[in-house]
This record gives C-alpha cells, sequence and structure tokens, in this order.
C-alpha cells in the first residue's frame, strides 16, 4: 500500500513537471518499421558566421564557419540518438533523381512527412513551427527562422533543435526544468536535454527488446521451492 503511494507520487511528479504534448494523440504517422521523417532545407548555401559552442564533445565544435548542412545534420544526429525512441530524421536529399548512397527517401512516403525549414525575413521571434494535420496525424510542419538567427551557429541550434521538438509533438512544459522545450531553458541548452528524450520516446517509442528481457531476470536469485 506505502509503495503504491509513493508510485503514484513519483507519476504526479513526472506529470507535473514533465514534458508536455501539443495533444496526447497527435503524432506522425510512422511506426518502428517506417520511422523516417525527411528534414527540407529552402536553402542549402547558408554558413554562420560565428561559433560559441564550447562543448569539445560536440560535432560543430571546431568548425569556425559551419553550414548549414552539417550543423542540420547534427541535430537530426541528436534527435535520432535518442535512446527508446525509434524516431529517425533525414535530411531530404539534394538532388532527389540521384539519390545518395544511405537515403532511405521515399517520394510517396514524403508527401507526408516533411518538416520544411526556411527563413522569413518578415518574423521577429527567433522561431516558429506551424504543423498541420489531418485530424489524426500530422502530415507536415514548416519552421521558420529569423534572419539574425542565422548568425551564430550555437543559438540556431537552439532555435531549431526547439522548433522542431514542437513538429514532433512537444509543447512548452509549464516548470523550470531540464527541457529545451521550457521557456524557461537554461541559457546553455542547445541539444535535447532528459526531459524531451523522455517526450519523444513516449510518442514514437521503440520497442526495446533487451530491456523487456531485465524484466525476466532473476539477478540471480533463485524463487524455486524445495519440498521435503
Ligand atoms: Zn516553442
Amino acid at each position: 500500500m506505502k509503495i503504491y503511494k509513493i508510485l503514484t507520487a513519483i507519476c504526479l511528479l513526472s506529470i507535473l513537471f514533465g514534458f508536455r504534448l501539443i495533444d496526447a494523440n497527435i503524432r506522425w504517422k510512422i511506426s518502428e518499421e517506417d520511422p523516417y521523417l525527411w528534414i527540407k532545407l529552402t536553402d542549402r548555401t547558408l554558413t554562420f558566421e560565428s561559433n560559441s559552442i564550447d562543448d569539445p564533445g560536440d560535432s560543430i565544435y571546431d568548425l569556425k564557419n559551419p553550414g548549414i548542412v552539417e550543423v542540420m545534420q547534427s541535430i537530426i544526429n541528436d534527435a535520432n540518438g535518442i535512446f527508446g525512441s525509434y524516431l529517425r530524421l533525414e535530411l531530404y536529399p539534394e538532388d532527389v533523381n540521384n539519390l545518395e548512397s544511405g537515403s532511405h527517401y521515399d517520394a510517396t512516403k514524403a508527401e507526408k512527412r516533411i518538416i520544411e525549414i526556411g527563413e522569413d525575413s518578415l518574423f521577429l521571434a527567433s522561431g516558429v513551427a506551424s504543423w498541420q494535420s489531418d485530424g489524426e496525424n500530422i502530415i507536415g510542419c514548416k519552421i521558420s527562422f529569423a534572419k539574425e538567427d542565422k548568425k551564430e551557429v550555437r543559438s540556431f541550434i537552439a532555435t531549431m533543435t526547439h522548433e522542431i521538438g514542437h513538429c514532433l509533438g512537444l509543447h512548452h512544459p509549464q516548470e523550470l526544468v531540464d527541457s529545451i522545450m521550457s521557456y524557461f531553458k537554461q541559457s546553455r541548452f542547445y541539444r535535447y536535454q532528459i526531459d524531451d528524450k523522455m517526450g519523444i520516446s513516449y510518442l514514437y517509442p521503440a520497442n526495446i527488446k533487451d530491456l523487456d528481457h531485465k524484466e525476466h531476470n532473476t539477478y540471480g536469485l533463485s524463487c524455486k521451492f524445495r519440498g521435503d
């Protein structure tokens, strides 16, 4: 009974402080067997003027003037590396008639699976995401970013990671949490944090066979009864 109460308290805490979804039932129509969404850049030639990333472990760390394609690839790698989520983002091909090796692009599937990213010179906030749904699923998303944001790569990554989070179905958490989706996020955050990762794994949960296996693990203890 006591344990039950503690579990309830933990669940309540995770609801109050955890990730928030735009709508509990709305997400992209993808699956573990067919997990791809494509990120389409309106302008692939853009390069950044400065880079304030100070984490040597980050793939963009030592690049002085990175291009938007490699920056976007680092954002994609971050999202694809979330443990417990089957979601896979992929850069939309530069030439759909001449696919690079390893591309999963499929024109028919991509019709309803594109996140389009482009600059909006009239726009004053740093970024905005707007998605369309057919009532059941997200079938498209558009992200606009401000001219100012294409100068410094770290703030661009923070904006884009946040807006892609919206495109995937995440909302702003209400509390001050470890989340790039939060209004009150710590300024050092520019990639997905634990709270965001939990949200993405919740929306696109991978079937983790190892974890399933562990449920039946006896940790070396045997409960076999030996009667006389
Ligand atoms: Zn937002």
